[in-house]
């Protein structure tokens, strides 16, 4: 038995899977040892082979064990829970205890690419930073979570990946009772920003430091290098979000809950809860049924990210420079920095979705104006950029795309300047056409698909779930028969909002 003192598992055929428990290395008020407790009838209900293989596992082998071991009633024989110590700000509130409440961290694998990766069970039973929830989760977020990052890791955002959901066979009560499962997330890592301010709020500057020193071992190595540590990993967290949130925007992807306890340090997307796809272009919209200030409303997403920066940079302030006045002045600029990053790489990826190869001067603008064109027609984001690929194989489909824009008489010059800008690149056709096929997604996990495919689960049938993740896991190749998942939603059909489900 792996901790002694532990309540016992039951006694099913389990294996090693291989870990290393790197983060227990830290000082031990980084976490705590937390048992799983078991479920009544765990039932495997989706494994994701081709990431168990990435993992460097034999998934043969691990799936029919899977819902024994990735349910926390027999956990591999080499698995050593913890759950994660954390702080965050909600909503703007900081709260200096927050913690993994439904979650252990089992240990952490070497994959096939030699990178290291956190594996950790969602929903697994309480811990002891649950306060008063029941460290359960239901079995549509759960779905929801694992279809929607792994459409997100097809479109090419840095995200947490999901290995599997194993229904529990027990009823979760959320105002009414719902199909318990639990998730099994795989991570760069889960630290976040929180785990900083959980320590900074504490004033404990060793685990401060051991914390960064951990952080540069394991996402910034280069960062050790540098005259001050601190600073670079500050730096180069603030590259990394500026990238992600520039994937994110691309694809009209709202978070929706942006608290500083699910920002990740290593830059990856993390904890899906209330999170949402754009269908007609509106930079300011909200679906997240908690955000009624719209503090994460999908425009917001760029400044409420540097806000985040800002949080993590407080609490690296003593370790950056032992002249406060000096780490405040580095600091500041680390932080403004995430602002130009942010434009560089969002405007890269807007000229990759309009089909530039190269910089010119007039992009950003010629970028503005079809969004605001968009903004004021309500047009589809995603078939709109993906008409415009259409448009570059076949100048004839212009007049298809006019059609959406029919209330904007601005469109059809913007199409003109559109086409003469192309024209400016002198890059082959064929060569354009293939890159704008790839930055611009025909397939995006569409809210009402999305809901479709839960609700139906949610009463055991799994069938429209398979089918949206198969159609999601090659989101920028047209598929034959798979059309009608490419539609946006008839008005009765929108959903208008989301909810956390925890
Ligand atoms: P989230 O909204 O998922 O980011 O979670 C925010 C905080 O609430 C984290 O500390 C979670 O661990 C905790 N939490 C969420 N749901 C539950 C639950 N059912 N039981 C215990 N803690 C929870
Ligand atoms: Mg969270």
């Amino acid at each position: 038995m792996m901790s002694p003192g532990g309540p016992a598992r039951y006694d099913l055929p389990t294996m090693r899977l291989g870990f290393v428990h790197t983060y227990a290395t830290l000082p031990e008020r980084c976490y705590a040892r937390s048992e799983p407790t078991p479920v009544a009838d765990p039932r495997l209900v989706v494994f994701n082979a081709p990431l168990a293989v990435e993992l460097g596992l034999d998934a043969q082998r691990v799936q029919p064990l899977a819902a024994a071991m990735f349910s926390g009633n027999q956990l591999p024989e080499d698995a050593e829970p913890l759950a994660m110590a954390y702080a965050g700000h909600q909503f703007g509130t900081f709260v200096p205890r927050l913690g993994d409440g439904r979650a252990l961290l089992l240990g952490e694998l070497r994959g096939r690419d030699g990178a290291l990766r956190d594996v950790q069970l969602k929903g697994a039973g309480p811990t002891p930073f649950s306060r008063n929830g029941d460290g359960r989760a239901t079995i549509g977020p759960m779905l929801r979570e694992y279809l929607v990052s792994e459409a997100m890791h097809a479109l090419g955002i840095p995200t947490t990946r999901s290995l599997a959901v194993v229904s529990s066979g027990e009823q979760v009560w959320r105002e009414k009772p719902l199909p318990g499962a639990v998730l099994t997330r795989v991570a760069a890592s889960h630290l976040r920003v929180g785990t900083f301010q959980y320590f900074a709020a504490r004033q404990d500057r060793e685990a401060l430091q051991a914390l960064l020193d951990y952080v540069i071992t394991r996402h910034y190595p280069q960062a050790r290098e540098a005259t001050s540590p601190a600073l670079a990993v500050l730096q180069a967290v603030a590259q990394r979000q500026a990238a992600l949130i520039a994937g994110w925007m691309s694809v009209g992807f709202i978070h929706g809950v942006m608290n500083t306890d699910n920002m990740a340090i290593s830059g990856e997307t993390i904890d899906y809860g209330p999170c949402a796809f754009l269908d007609h272009y509106d930079s300011n919209q909200v679906f997240s049924s908690i955000d009624s200030g719209g503090r994460y409303r999908f425009a917001n997403q760029p400044a409420i990210a540097q806000w985040n920066l800002a949080r993590l940079a407080d609490t690296l302030l003593p370790l950056i420079d032992a002249d406060e006045a000096r780490a405040v002045d580095l600091a500041t600029e680390a932080v403004r920095g995430f602002g130009s990053e942010f434009d560089e790489q969002f405007l890269a990826r807007m000229r990759r979705k309009l089909g530039f190869f190269t910089a010119m001067e007039g992009d950003a603008d010629l970028i503005s104006r079809l969004l605001a064109s968009m903004q004021r027609t309500t047009a589809d984001f995603t078939l709109i950029f993906r008409g415009l690929a259409s448009v570059a194989q076949d100048p004839g489909r212009g007049d298809e795309l006019l059609k959406q824009f029919s209330a904007d008489s601005n469109f059809a010059t913007w199409l003109a300047e559109w086409t003469a800008r192309l024209a400016a690149d002198r890059e082959p056709a064929p060569a354009r056409i293939a890159a704008m096929r790839a930055a611009n997604p025909a397939f995006i996990p569409r809210n009402h698909r999305v809901e479709a495919a839960l609700t139906a689960a949610e009463s055991g049938n799994y069938g429209p779930f398979n089918s949206l993740l198969t159609v999601l896991q090659r989101p920028f190749d047209d598929q034959p028969g798979m059309e009608a998942f490419a539609v946006p939603p008839d008005p009765g059909e929108r959903v208008l909002q989301t909810f956390c489900g925890t």
